[in-house]
C-alpha cells in the first residue's frame, strides 16, 4: 500500500511549513487539505455565489475545476486555470472559508477527492504527506503515520501574527486573537484539537522552532 503521513493541527501550530519540510525531506508528495477548501471560497466568490445558499455551495463543490499541485517545494493551486495560490491567503478567504467547509455535503465531496489525490500522489512518489484538520480521523484514518501537532495559544498566536502583521506587539497580537479564536470555533464542528484520536501522535510545538519540529516529525 503507498505510504502516506497525515498531519492535522490548528492554525498557528506550525502545520504547513513542517509538512511541507517533512514531505520534502522524505522525496513526498504534498497535499495541503484547506488549500482545496480556500480554493473553493475563492471560485465562489468569483463565480458570484450566495454563501448563505448551501445548495448553491454544493453546487459549486461538485463542479469545482480544481489543480493541485504535489510538489511541497512549490504547491500550485488553479481554479479554472487560474494561478489562486496567492488569492487564497488573503484575509478576505481566511474569515469566509468556514462558511463554506462546514456544510456537510461540500465535507463529503472534498474528502472524497482528497482521498483519490493523497493514492495519487503517494503512488506518483512513494509517499504523500496530507495535511489539515480531518486527515488522521475522516480522510485518512489508515494512513501509516497520523501525527497531531499542537501548540499553545500563545505560540499559535505569536507565530500567525509575525506571519500575517509582521510583528509580535500587543495590538497585532489582538487583532490576531479575533482572527484565529473566531475561526477555531467556527471551524469546532469539523475539527475538535482538544484530544488527539486514538492512535494519532501528538507533537506539540510551543517550546519548538521550525528545525526542532521538523526533527520531531521526522523522529
Ligand atoms: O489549513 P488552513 O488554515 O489553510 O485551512 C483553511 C480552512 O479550511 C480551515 O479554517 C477549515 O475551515 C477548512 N479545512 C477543513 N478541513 C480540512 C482542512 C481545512 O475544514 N481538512
Amino acid at each position: 500500500a503507498p505510504f502516506v503521513i497525515g498531519i492535522d493541527g490548528p492554525s498557528g501550530s506550525g502545520k504547513s511549513s513542517v509538512s511541507r519540510a517533512v514531505a520534502a525531506r522524505l522525496g513526498a508528495g504534498y497535499l495541503d487539505t484547506g488549500a482545496m477548501y480556500r480554493a473553493l471560497t475563492w471560485w465562489c466568490r468569483h463565480t458570484e455565489v450566495d454563501l448563505g445558499d448551501a445548495d448553491a455551495i454544493v453546487a459549486a463543490a461538485l463542479g469545482l475545476p480544481l489543480e493541485i499541485g504535489d510538489d511541497p517545494q512549490a504547491p500550485t493551486v488553479a481554479v479554472d486555470g487560474i494561478d489562486v495560490a496567492a488569492a487564497i491567503r488573503t484575509s478576505e478567504i481566511s474569515s469566509l472559508v468556514s462558511t463554506v467547509a462546514t456544510v456537510p455535503e461540500v465535507r463529503v465531496e472534498m474528502q472524497l477527492r482528497q482521498r483519490a489525490l493523497i493514492d495519487d500522489f503517494a503512488v506518483r512518489h512513494g509517499a504523500c504527506v496530507a495535511e489539515g484538520r480531518d486527515v488522521t480521523t475522516v480522510i485518512a484514518p489508515d494512513a501509516q503515520v497520523r501525527i497531531l501537532l499542537t501548540a499553545s495559544e500563545e505560540a499559535r498566536l505569536r507565530r500567525r501574527s509575525l506571519e500575517v502583521h509582521g510583528a509580535t506587539d500587543e495590538a497585532a497580537i489582538a487583532a490576531t486573537r479575533d482572527q484565529v479564536v473566531r475561526r477555531d470555533r467556527d471551524d469546532s464542528t469539523v475539527s475538535q484539537f482538544t484530544e488527539a484520536a486514538e492512535g494519532v501522535t501528538v507533537v506539540d510545538t510551543s517550546d519548538l522552532d521550525f528545525e526542532a519540529s521538523v526533527a520531531a516529525v521526522m523522529d
